[in-house]
């Protein structure tokens, strides 16, 4: 068997890095054809990811965070090649939906011991994702770590950048479209998402699953400061479903719209536009090692429309 291994040096900060050894002698362990390649600057993965396709490897390995996955999947999509993940960012949320353990060696030996599983794979406008998306507060946090604290990383800046949104945010008009269902609102955030955590662990859709066939919707009506402060604990617990200003939905085919621009965040990567359409494609990533649950016959068979779906 052919093994491809990307991994982001600076994931997690360093851990990666740390545990690269490790790694190393364990894959020497399965005896494996294996190719071991670092990233070297931004979206470099995808370009590994887009080349490794061509090679004819067998199984593609990615160690890193959620946005080093992303970048991979945005290089891989559509090719049918099984994808490993060794988790070793900061937040692992994709990983942990998957069942993966958080320690890398581990990944290793699920990930080559174990069977193939086929998820859904998500994408807005032209690029892929297969964890989360959000826009509006979420998104202009990641806009402001992006931008104005790279000298710090990980969640340092990523507290940082939410102090500074949670300050200067304006809530912004937007237009939703779930599987037809058109709702116009001020929006702290809209969440689409096909994990049921991100940000390390805020379970934002509790109920999301990433082989459903459906993407998870969460949306916040405009809120006060201190509002946005009392929702936070609620939210990383996943107890905010019955808050006045908080709906949730599931659906196929997803729109948003604003008069402005809005920044997304992608799995952690920032995508900019003033229309972001969502589609869901059922089944096409394959993934090693997974263990996930089947989801019920009857959930799969499900074709209402997204307000018979509201929470
Ligand atoms: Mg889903």
């Amino acid at each position: 068997m052919k093994v491809k291994v990307i991994m982001n040096p600076v994931a997690g900060r360093g851990k990666a890095q740390k545990v690269k050894p490790l790694l190393l002698e364990t894959l020497r362990g399965y005896g494996c054809d294996f190719h071991f390649e670092e990233t070297e600057r931004p979206h470099h993965a995808t370009e590994i990811a887009q080349k490794s396709v061509k090679s004819g490897f067998d199984l593609i390995m990615v160690a890193g965070g959620d946005g080093t996955i992303n970048q991979v999947v945005n290089g891989m999509a559509g090719s049918n090649i099984p994808l490993g993940i060794i988790a070793c960012g900061t937040g692992n949320d994709f990983a942990a939906a998957l069942g993966m353990p958080p320690d890398p060696v581990a990944s290793i030996r699920q990930i080559m011991e174990g069977e193939i599983q086929k998820i859904d794979l998500c994408r807005v406008n032209d690029r892929y994702f297969v964890s989360s998306a959000g826009a509006g507060f979420d998104g202009e946090v990641a806009y402001n770590v992006n931008q104005g604290f790279r000298w710090v990383r990980g969640m340092t800046a990523y507290l940082l950048g939410a102090i500074k949104t949670l300050f200067s945010y304006k809530p912004r008009r937007i237009k939703l479209t779930i599987d037809g269902l058109v709702m116009e609102f001020d929006a702290t955030l809209v969440a689409v998402t096909n994990a049921p955590t991100y940000g390390g662990g805020f379970k934002v859709n509790p109920e999301a699953r990433l082989n459903d066939g459906l993407l998870d919707i969460c949306a916040a009506q405009a809120m006060s400061i201190p509002g946005i402060l009392c929702c936070l604990p609620l939210v990383m617990v996943g107890r905010h479903q019955g808050l006045k200003k908080v709906r949730m939905f599931k659906g196929r085919n997803i729109t948003l719209e604003s008069e402005q621009l809005l920044h997304l965040q992608l799995d952690g990567e920032v995508l900019t536009d003033k229309k972001l359409h969502f589609v869901v494609l059922p089944q096409a990533l394959l993934i090693k090692g997974s263990k996930l649950e089947p989801v019920p016959y009857f959930d799969l068979l499900a074709d209402k429309p997204a307000c018979a779906r509201e929470a």
